[in-house]
């Protein structure tokens, strides 16, 4: 027996030879769209490297400290890498903030006083802004402080429309909040082109309202960021593209001087501001992960794209479609059933490297309205930049897919994500 052989160790994991072959004649028809993606990588690697460079990242910027972590000069550092990249004045990045919904509530509540309004560019926003904003009343909202909250519904086609947005405007609209990725939502993802004209549009009825972009998945997916077309604030979690998988907790807000001043006393204290917070042992892994991002997010991508062209070859609908240009590394595959949802959660699951003997549940997640399933056999918990899959069990029951450390893996999760919807007849082939 050959034990080298590929269609083997497949075979070994509970791949069969006829699910195989199915995705590899899938894969055949990728190698463009993977070459395109190879070389947007390339190119976000180098501005990475160029950023590092330039600060003269050193040795000592990996030490941490502790405390008031006064003078923490590798914490510093690592923001004016944040700040090159996304070509900013300014960038917070900090293990003390939380995950991306903690990034986005302190750059709102520190930019919003009471009597503004913040209005949504494109529709609703993420399932746990609401909270933030108080559409559903929430202790602590903005709603609470007398901030109130207005929204431009999108087009019937799920676009954005310019001209919602200009009425929207009112003499109290004091930020803008562009969410980039859909979310869990149907939507397209929003092109940082398409960003830069709901900008252009919201700064021509006056210049200035600060435009913030939830750029949560977004991050390495295009050559240029949303910063690079009049972004005020990009805001963004560490245990999703920009943490490259290594970062153990974080987020990021990049943008003016004045908005991250504001920012900076919101996360920490009045008077207090950026100088303090400790960065204890996180710099080596929030570093490296950056470094690792473009290519940790191109994995991803093709992961997303690869599974898309599978599930729609069985009649599954994708958002996007298999052949559309990718804004994040979001897939969502809609299977009209709960069985689907749960089917392919499980093989996201079985697939993983950790925790790969347990079958993801339905759960009530804090922070969103409906039960939620996640599959996430993660080295750090709850991290989406990993191979993993979630979703709403509601209608029309979509999964969105995303992650992958590896190309390597992400196939694996993805053919046997289809493996077990074979095994329990949900797809027949
Ligand atoms: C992930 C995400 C967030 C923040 O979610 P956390 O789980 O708090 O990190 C916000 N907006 C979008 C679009 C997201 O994808």
């Amino acid at each position: 027996m050959a034990v080298n052989d590929i269609d083997d160790i497949y075979a070994s994991l509970g791949i069969s030879s006829r699910v195989l072959n199915i995705c590899e004649d899938v894969l055949g028809g990728l190698d463009e769209r993977f070459r395109e993606i190879d070389r947007t990588s390339e190119y976000c690697q180098l501005k990475v490297l160029k950023a590092f460079q330039k600060n003269n990242v050193n040795e000592s910027c990996l030490l941490g400290t502790s405390g008031y972590g006064y003078n923490d000069i590798g914490r510093d550092t690592l923001e004016k890498v944040y700040s090159d990249y996304f070509h900013t004045q300014d960038c917070l990045v900090r293990p003390q903030i939380t995950c991306g919904t903690h990034a986005l509530a302190l750059a709102l509540m520190s930019n919003l006083r009471p009597g503004d309004e913040l209005l949504s560019a494109v529709g609703k926003p993420y399932d746990t802004l609401e909270e933030v904003i108080g559409i559903r009343p929430s202790k602590g909202s903005l709603a609470e402080y007398g901030i109130t909250y207005a929204q431009a519904d999108l087009n019937p086609d799920g676009t954005p429309s310019l001209d919602n947005i200009r009425n929207a405007i009112t003499p109290k609209t004091r930020l803008v909040t562009i969410q980039r990725s859909k979310g869990y939502q149907t939507r397209p993802s929003l092109s940082v082109e398409t960003i830069g004209k709901i900008i252009e549009t919201v700064k021509s009825v006056r210049s200035d309202i600060i435009c913030m972009v939830d750029n949560c998945y977004g991050e390495f997916v295009e050559r240029i960021e949303p910063t690079d077309v009049g972004a005020d604030m990009v805001v963004g979690s560490l245990i999703k593209n920009p943490g490259g998988g290594l970062a153990q907790v974080g987020g990021y807000i990049a943008g003016t001087c004045e908005c991250i001043e504001n920012v900076s006393y919101r996360l920490t204290a009045p008077g207090l501001g950026r100088e303090v917070g400790p960065s204890l042992e996180a710099l080596p892994r929030m570093y490296q992960g950056f470094f690792m991002g473009p290519v940790v997010a191109a994995s991803a991508l093709k992961s997303a794209i690869f599974a898309a062209t599978l599930y729609e070859r069985y009649g599954f609908e994708s958002y996007p479609s298999a052949s559309e240009e990718r804004h994040d590394i979001i897939q969502a595959i809609t299977f009209g059933k709960p069985e689907g949802l749960i089917a392919f959660c499980e093989g996201i699951q079985a697939a993983a490297p950790v925790d790969s003997q347990y079958a993801p549940e339905p759960w009530d997640m804090p922070g969103y309205d409906s039960k939620v399933i996640m599959a996430a056999g993660a080295f750090v918990s709850g991290s989406s930049i990993e191979l993993s899959a979630d979703g709403p069990l509601r209608e029309p029951y979509t999964a969105y897919f995303q992650g992958g450390l590896t190309w390597p893996h992400g196939k694996f999760g993805i053919i046997k994500s289809f493996q077990t919807l074979v095994d329990k007849g949900l797809i027949l082939c």
